[in-house]
């Protein structure tokens, strides 16, 4: 299947008799007929269902929905994209690990990173994603278990070259991680260039319609954990939890997303509701129609902006001569994303005054939904950052983060036509 089709078909087929549309399995648990039966599932020696927190049908479907779109071997959603990278990672971290990570990421996922992990004990060294193959080398230290990059960097929209990360992750014998919210898998599939572990956030484009919180992990199968058995303790050696099973040996290409699961929804719970999954499904439904409509009005507007003389900077990664052109091509060649930054001449004030002249485009801590939207990072996602921390991050002061949405392209671009005018 195409992955248009796979958009609408993947993840849920009925039987005979069946509800033709995914039903929500809207249950906190499900019956067995004997205690022996249910000791089996509990001892991971038999596949079923037996505690939401654990796994639900609804969601289950909707996962295998989204391993199809990246081509993944197993998914399981988060009940958020903060938690779908916190379990990314602490999967194959503990205590005296060390993680690299591209600094130009979404403010949370930096919060995450440099404050709360490394208040348990991971540390985390911030790279910038354009440096070569050496200085990314130079981060790595013998107690390196991750790279962390995100593929279109929200709001700085620097595109990733997985290649050059996925050879420096994989030199180091760990893997890569890939944050694949802005281009989604119908514009870019991270596994086909060498990254290891999708992660999203649902929240925005795969939803799509702004209802739904919530994240999933995406593992292609491919990285081989038995290789390094002495990095990766929680997958290659017993858990005593289980009665001393061994993830990669007993699920194979499954182990990572399966120990997620057994183990880490167990205990931390941030699981997502399958009514929540229910309406991410409908969103995925629409995914590869909407995600070629953001892109169209984005690159009218793109092109726009920046034949403006109102606007000092734009910065789209199609935009002829930006910077990152050639690896958009390469790795995207349908599209990135529906979101462009800019600035306003004038700097931060101006920038402020224009925002709040917009009528169409709501001002909103959003991004990635069908209506336009826009938001002022330096004084809100990204708020906590220093000045240092925010040139790090790739992010200006007076950057203006714009999220394209499906309307009429002629509309938005006369709601910024008219703001800008009030500058
Ligand atoms: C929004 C976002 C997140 C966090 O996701 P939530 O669903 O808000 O927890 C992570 N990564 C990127 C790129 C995002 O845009």
């Amino acid at each position: 299947m195409k992955i248009d089709t796979k958009c609408v078909q993947a993840g849920y087929t009925p039987k005979s008799g069946e509800p033709r549309v995914l039903p929500i399995v809207q249950s906190t648990t499900f019956r067995y007929g004997s205690s022996a039966e249910m000791a089996k599932l509990f001892d991971l020696e038999q596949d079923g269902y037996f505690y939401t927190r654990l796994a639900n049908p609804t969601n289950d479907a909707v996962a295998a929905k989204i391993a199809a779109l990246e081509g993944g071997v197993m998914a399981v959603l988060t009940g958020s994209g903060q938690a779908a990278t916190f379990f990314s990672l602490f999967n194959i971290c503990q205590a005296g690990d060390h993680i690299v990570a591209s600094a130009a990421i979404y403010g949370g996922t930096y919060n995450l990173l440099a404050v709360t992990m490394s208040r348990m004990g991971i540390e985390v060294t911030f790279v910038d994603p354009d440096w070569d193959a050496d200085r990314l080398q130079a981060a790595f230290r013998p107690n390196t278990k991750a790279m962390f990059a995100e593929s279109v960097a929200n709001p700085a929209l620097i595109v990733l070259d997985f290649e050059k990360f996925a050879a420096v992750a994989h030199a180091n014998g760990v893997p890569l991680v890939v944050d694949n919210t802005f281009p989604t898998p119908i514009n870019c599939r991270p596994f086909d260039f060498g990254a290891d572990i999708v992660i999203h956030s649902t929240t925005k484009y795969m939803d799509g319609h702004a209802t739904t919180i919530g994240g999933v992990v995406v593992d292609s199968g491919n990285f081989d954990w038995m290789a390094h058995p002495d990095a990766f303790p929680g997958l290659t050696t017993p858990d005593p939890s289980y009665h001393g099973i061994v993830y990669a040996e007993k699920f194979g290409k499954e182990a990572y997303i399966r120990k997620i699961v057994v183990q880490l929804m167990r205990d931390l719970g941030a699981v997502q509701s399958p009514v929540n999954a229910f309406y991410l499904n409908a969103g995925l439904d629409t995914l590869a129609l909407r995600m070629e409509r953001h892109c169209r009005n984005a690159e009218t507007v793109a092109n726009y902006l920046a034949g403006d003389d109102r606007v000092s900077w734009v910065n789209y990664p199609t935009l002829p001569g930006s910077r990152y052109e050639a690896l958009a091509k390469k790795y995207m060649p349908n599209g990135t994303c529906g979101v462009i930054s800019f600035g306003v001449k004038g700097g931060r004030e101006a920038a402020e005054r224009f925002m709040d002249a917009l009528r169409l485009a709501a001002l909103v801590t959003h991004v990635a939904d069908v209506r336009t939207c826009v938001l002022h990072p330096a004084s809100t996602t990204h708020r906590q950052m220093t000045n240092g921390q925010l040139a790090e991050c790739k992010i200006s002061p007076d950057l203006v983060r714009l999220s394209v949405g499906i309307e009429d392209v002629s509309d938005i671009i006369a709601d910024l036509d008219q703001a800008l005018s009030k500058v």
